[in-house]
């Protein structure tokens, strides 16, 4: 049974999941950027053998919000039910978090402050008096470095407490005279209208803030009490000398000073020199001159890495492959096995799963881990700031950078988190635009096709795959403009960036994410697609009707269309086949090719020949790779899509516009190769 009920909020990135995920021992996401945690998340655990539930809430810089993703959690902390409150804050950035607190305490009466990343503040100098933040703010508080467990057991005993005991009775900010009696006014309409019982509502009310009013209408309906009296209320104030624009203001302004008071009694700090560190490197990393540079080369770095590294890994899977593929030809014989039946099973399921997971797995296993390393010191923000010129200039939101780079693992991931945009129409562009970055099912397919045709140099294959990379954001660019002046018409909103201090990764837990959480899901997502598939990729091409493969046919059918964009029938049939994954559009076209059987399983060589040997040029290698980047979002995807904007409108948008961007590029191509090459 469970003892109570806790939520855990906070500004973003102050290490919530890593703090939920040692309470619970779950594994919700965690890197140091804000905004990737998108929905709630529920756990439990044990204090004093009693069962609590523990309820993680979107990062929010603020109770008071339009933001699709900051409502979810101020509807949730307004309109749930629950015990507790425990909002965590970055010792190394203190203020900013009791601002957000401070709302929280004027909604929640039984509300823990949790001060973390202790360890963080102490290398940085700076020091922080629980005790005398408790005393101020009124509210229990303890400290803790939630990613060493520090201070866990502690912070277990304060929130059983805090369930345990009565709420504390305390202000914890005060308002000018004239606030405080309009706000004492209003408050018993507010309470019998609503049914709250704390002060937030009332200042809510008060001010008349756009997107609570709206909730509270579709909640509990127009509440006529509280509007006749918040008339009242607003002539005393105007009496008062505090005009209705004036009062939001005032009420914030109280909001930050008191942050601020508080900040003075209870933090000391020499930690002026660290953020002039981080303030010198920022300088560089984000510098007009050499923050794009940079941030090229550091792509290419771990580019290089991936490819230079993956290829003897993949070589020796497609052996081991190859060798149990023996194994278990000669075990079906064995056992008398009908001829259709082994072909269906070694030529078919296990050649298919075969090339995935050889071609997939190696560069995923190095990409992953560097990538996350990233994430975790700090630098995807400075990716994005690097980036918000360009998104400003094409009227959309520089956050798009971050919704990119999580599209860079995977489409459906990215398009989920454009809920860090706030702008709906923004949020549009980024989510139509997402699947321009190739995803890892996209990724490796390039890779190969890199190594096959263009060079077996790893420098230049990661060259080229940053060029590629680049070369997508390039056209997003484009399309968001071309989107924001035609069907998503509207001037760009600005947005205040956080850029979170720099921090040393835990590399150990690190790479145990990146492959637990990361690569072996989509390995596993891949897999399991790849098994039908594979099945379905054999009948294709097994099947015989007067005399010619089903997948023959349709190769042929479409060969024409496809030749006008450079590409051919069976490339262009492997990418209608993986609609439910793309990893597997490389192996179909080579089974096309083949003629139904994958006897050239992930060896480069072989199959580079067996694509020439049919046709392949260079070309056409281009054309194809340009394909990967731009054509239609895979299923989930686009199911994603469906349940983000809950319109097919947009679904459809999503598919054709990467569609017509691919085929325009590759058409392109193909026009300028015939008239000059
Ligand atoms: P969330 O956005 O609030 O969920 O934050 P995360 O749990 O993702 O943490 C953000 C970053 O802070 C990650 O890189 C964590 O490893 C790191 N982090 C979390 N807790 C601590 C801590 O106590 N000390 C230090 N030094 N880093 C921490």
């Amino acid at each position: 049974m469970i003892y109570g009920k806790i939520v855990l909020a906070g500004n973003p990135n102050v290490g919530k999941s890593t703090l939920f995920n040692s309470l619970t021992g779950m594994k919700q996401h965690t890197g140091n950027w804000s905004g990737k945690t998108v929905g709630t998340a529920k756990g439990r655990f044990k204090a004093g053998g009693k069962e609590i539930e523990l309820i993680d809430l979107p990062g929010t810089y603020s109770l008071i919000t339009d933001s699709a993703e900051e409502e979810i959690t101020r509807n949730f902390l307004c309109f749930e039910e629950f015990d507790g409150a425990v909002i965590l804050c970055d010792a190394c950035c203190l203020e900013r978090g009791l601002i957000f607190a401070l709302q929280t305490a004027q909604l929640i009466p039984k509300t823990l402050l949790c001060v973390n990343m202790l360890d963080d503040a102490e290398k940085k100098g700076i020091k922080i008096d629980i005790k005398a933040l408790s005393e101020e703010t009124g509210l229990p508080a303890i400290g803790i470095s939630a990613a060493k467990g520090e201070g866990i057991e502690e912070l277990k005993a304060a929130m059983l407490k805090l369930l345990e005991e009565p709420a504390p009775e305390f202000i914890p900010i005060r308002y000018p005279k004239a606030l405080e009696n309009a706000i004492k006014a209003l408050a018993p309409a507010v309470f019998e209208d609503f049914g709250f019982k704390t002060v937030f509502p009332v200042l809510r009310v008060l001010e008349n803030e756009h997107g609570f009013a709206l909730e509270l209408e579709k909640c509990f309906g127009h509440g006529e009490k509280t509007a006749s009296e918040r008339e009242k209320a607003i002539l005393h104030l105007a009496d008062e000398g505090i005009a209705e624009e004036d009062i939001a203001a005032k009420i914030a302004s109280c909001n930050v000073f008191r942050a601020e008071e508080i900040c003075l009694s209870a933090v000391s700090a020499s930690r002026s020199e660290h953020r002039l560190k981080d303030d010198r490197i920022d300088s560089v990393l984000t510098g007009r001159l050499l923050g794009i540079p940079i941030m090229l080369l550091l792509f290419g770095f771990i580019f290089w890495i991936t490819v230079s590294g993956a290829n003897y890994p993949s070589a020796w899977l497609s052996l081991a492959f190859e060798k149990v593929g023996t194994w278990l030809e000669a075990l079906l014989s064995a056992a008398n096995a009908p001829l259709v039946l082994k072909s269906l099973l070694v030529d078919g399921v296990w050649k298919v799963l075969g090339w995935v997971v050889a071609v997939m797995l190696p560069p995923m296993a190095i990409f992953f881990p560097l990538f996350t390393i990233l994430e975790d010191i700090g630098y995807l923000p400075r990716v994005a700031f690097n980036l918000d010129r360009g998104f400003k200039s094409a009227g959309a939101c520089g956050k798009q950078a971050l919704t990119m780079c999580m599209g860079l693992g995977c489409g459906a991931v990215g398009v989920t988190g454009a809920r860090i945009i706030d702008s709906p129409r923004e949020r549009l562009i980024s989510i139509i635009t997402n699947s321009f970055m190739p995803c890892n099912g996209r990724l490796p397919a390039i890779i190969a096709l890199t190594s096959m045709f263009f060079t077996d140099s790893s420098v230049l294959g990661a060259a080229i795959l940053t060029l590629a990379v680049a070369f997508s954001v390039l056209m997003t660019f484009i399309v968001s403009k071309i989107l924001s002046k035609t069907v998503l018409k509207g001037v760009p909103t600005g947005f205040t960036l956080e850029l979170p201090p720099y921090r040393m990764p835990d590399f150990g837990k690190v790479i145990i994410r990146s492959i637990f959480d990361r690569t072996l899901k989509i390995l596993w997502r891949a897999i399991i697609v790849a098994v039908p598939a594979g099945i379905i990729i054999w009948l294709c091409s097994n099947i015989i009707i007067d005399g010619r493969t089903v997948l023959g046919i349709l190769s042929a059918a479409f060969d024409p269309f496809a030749k006008i964009f450079g590409l051919d029938g069976t490339i262009f049939c492997g990418f209608l086949l993986s609609f439910p994954a793309n990893e597997i559009a490389l192996p179909i076209m080579a089974m096309g090719y083949a003629g139904g059987e994958l006897s050239e399983l992930g060896s480069m060589a072989k199959t580079a020949a067996l694509f020439s040997a049919n046709g392949f040029s260079g070309i056409t290698a281009l054309c194809t790779a340009i394909f990967f980047l731009f054509h239609w979002p895979c299923a989930t995807t686009l199911i994603t899509i469906q349940k983000e904007t809950k319109s097919i409108k947009w679904v459809l948008l999503s598919t054709v516009v990467p569609l017509i961007t691919g085929l325009s590029l590759c058409f392109f191509i193909n026009i300028m190769s015939k008239l000059f090459l």
